[in-house]
C-alpha cells in the first residue's frame, strides 16, 4: 500500500481570521468539508490542523490510497468504488439461492448481505 498522499485534495481559501481549507473527494471532486479559519506558524501545521478536522468525512481506500466520501467507499472491503465496484443488484441470493425480485440489500430468506452499498456499514 503506497502512501501517495497524506490528505485528500484541498484548496486554501484566504479569510480574515486565517486560512480556510476545503477538502474534496478524490473520485467525484465533491466538496466534503471546509474548515473554520486556521492560524498556525507554518502552512504545514495549518494543513495538519485542518485535516484533523476534515478527516472524519473521508475514507481511505486501502488499495489505491484515495480519500473518498462515504458514498464512494465500499466499506465491506475497505476500498473505493473504483477498486471494488458495487455489484449490480443480484437476481439470486448467492447464499441460499432464493430469487430476488426487488433491489434488496439483504436476502429476505436467509438475511445475508446481497450487495454493497445501501444503509449501514
Ligand atoms: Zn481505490
Ligand atoms: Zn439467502
Amino acid at each position: 500500500m503506497a502512501l501517495t498522499h497524506k490528505t485528500a485534495r484541498y484548496k486554501v481559501i484566504a479569510d480574515s481570521g486565517g486560512n480556510r481549507y476545503s477538502f474534496f473527494c478524490d473520485i467525484t471532486g465533491a466538496l466534503l468539508h471546509t474548515t473554520d479559519p486556521i492560524q498556525a506558524e507554518t502552512q504545514e501545521q495549518e494543513l495538519e490542523t485542518a485535516w484533523e478536522d476534515a478527516r472524519k468525512y473521508f475514507n481511505r481506500c486501502h488499495k489505491c490510497g484515495k480519500w473518498v466520501s462515504n458514498a464512494m467507499y465500499n466499506a465491506d472491503v475497505a476500498e473505493c468504488v473504483e477498486c471494488a465496484p458495487w455489484e449490480d443488484p443480484p437476481r439470486y441470493c448467492s447464499h441460499c439461492g432464493k430469487e430476488i425480485t426487488s433491489a434488496e440489500i439483504f436476502c429476505p430468506r436467509c438475511g445475508k448481505r446481497l450487495q454493497y452499498g445501501g444503509e449501514g456499514l
